[in-house]
């Protein structure tokens, strides 16, 4: 696996997500900054599935280390921002899958954006 650094992006050869943020995967982008790129979601499980992911390349919030502590922050008000522009401020959830256990199948770390519709508790 190859690493490579640009400035202080970290960017994996064989990510899905890097591969994506750099432009080599088309997706359907709904917002991106210097710190975040978020796109819909390829197999929606709401009406607003939107995933919104550091363009750092960190692999999940296991791995996290402090240094990542503003922008897992910023995921969240960037969720939150597009929950704002969506018009689904009555009922959206942001989530983390944690592990294979919880479902995650990409190690890249990217929170989920849930909205649009009833949100059961627990989820499965
Ligand atoms: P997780 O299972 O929590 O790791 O979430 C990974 C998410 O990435 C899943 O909801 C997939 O549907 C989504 N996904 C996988 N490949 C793509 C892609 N090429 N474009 C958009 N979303 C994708
Ligand atoms: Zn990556």
């Amino acid at each position: 696996m190859i690493m490579c650094s640009l400035g202080s992006d970290l960017i994996m050869d064989d990510c899905l997500f890097c591969k994506i943020i750099a432009g080599k995967i088309p997706v359907k982008k709904v917002y991106e900054d210097d710190k975040v790129f978020a796109f819909e979601d390829i197999n929606p499980k709401a009406p607003t599935h939107v995933l919104i992911v550091p363009k750092r390349h960190v692999a999940g919030l296991k791995e996290a280390t402090p240094e990542d502590a503003e922008v897992l922050g910023y995921c969240q008000l960037a969720a939150a921002k597009i929950g704002r522009e969506r018009g689904i401020e009555d009922g959206y959830r942001t989530v983390y899958n944690v592990g294979p256990r919880a479902g995650q199948s990409v190690f890249h770390l990217h929170l989920h954006l849930l909205g649009g519709r009833d949100l059961n508790w627990p989820p499965g």
